[in-house]
């Protein structure tokens, strides 16, 4: 990899953070940036988290391109920088829902030019470069999506770039991806917001500031960024729809547990829970 010339764009908390994580590592390429918020540009060119700031047409001349972007804009980005990348080159992308994406990424490319699927699994409620982290990867999972217009050389070439941003990286089948992740994260994501949302259009007033461990852990991912998340649900909107189907009818089922008074039942019920929870 060293030697090599990464380009990422969107610089804001994941493109961001691999800049800053990649910054002085042994064997790190140099990485040019690209994003059209100029504050955001200028502030990784004074960390040194980018050697420089580039327009996008220039982006599509880097060795490996990231796009760090939201994911239904990340697909117009694919198209147009996929056709102009040089033979030899990757293009790859950070994107929290994969199959609809590794699809066009893959179509999106000229020949020579490969799109290998990329998630890494790390973040956090806030976005932007300000909540850029140099550490955000560090022991975390980047989870890869390979095909089979995949080559082997060039998922070494994007899991060297994970593994030198302090990540260790899986692969996974794209759509399995979206199916884990529905549960795992999407489904989360759209609960709390559906709970504080419960609260926030309640009739009589619940003075929050009451609201201790409960309510403050279980809807902290509430605060994320809700144009990432309005389009993380509609563009996985199949898998997302099954999993909240789903939690539905494990809510019904809990509710008539209350409300016959099955102190067996809630036992046995909020016992599988915690468990399940514990066991992680
Ligand atoms: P973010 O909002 O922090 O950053 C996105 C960046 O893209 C911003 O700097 C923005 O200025 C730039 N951008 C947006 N539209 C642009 C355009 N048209 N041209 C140029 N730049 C543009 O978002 P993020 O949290 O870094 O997420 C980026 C991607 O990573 C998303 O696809 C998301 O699904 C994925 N992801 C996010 C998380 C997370 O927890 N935040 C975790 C894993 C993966």
């Amino acid at each position: 990899m060293s030697g090599e010339r990464i380009g990422i764009l969107g610089l804001g908390l994941i493109g961001g953070s691999l800049a800053l994580a990649l910054r002085g590592k042994r064997g790190a390429p140099e990485v040019w940036g690209y994003d059209r918020n100029r504050e955001s540009l200028r502030m990784a060119l004074s960390d040194r988290a980018i050697a420089r700031a580039c327009t996008e047409r220039e982006i599509a001349s880097c060795d490996i391109v990231v796009v760090c972007v939201p994911v239904l804009r990340s697909v117009e980005f694919l198209r147009r920088i996929g056709r102009r990348m040089r033979p030899g080159a990757v293009l790859t992308d950070t994107g929290s829902v994969k199959a609809a994406v590794v699809r066009a990424g893959q179509e999106a490319v000229r020949d020579g030019v490969e799109f290998v699927g990329g998630h890494p699994i790390a973040g956090t409620e806030n976005s932007g470069y300000p909540a850029a982290d140099a550490s955000l990867f560090r022991g975390r999972t980047c989870i890869l999506t390979p095909t089979d217009a995949n080559t082997g050389a060039s998922l070494r070439r994007v899991e060297r770039l994970w593994k030198t941003a302090g990540a260790r990286v899986l692969r996974m089948d794209p759509r399995l991806h979206d199916h884990v992740f529905a549960y795992v994260s999407h489904l989360p994501h759209a609960v709390a917001y559906a709970l504080v949302h419960s609260v926030a259009t309640l009739d009589s007033k619940v003075p929050l500031g009451y609201s201790a461990g409960g309510f403050r852990d279980f809807t902290r991912i509430a605060s994320s960024n809700p144009e990432m998340w309005k389009d993380i649900v509609l563009q996985n909107r199949r898998e997302v729809l099954g999993a909240v189907g789903h939690y539905r009818r494990n809510l019904s089922l809990l509710e008539g547990l209350i409300r016959r008074g099955d102190e067996a039942g809630l036992l046995a019920y909020f016992r599988k829970s915690k468990k399940t929870r514990d066991g992680l």
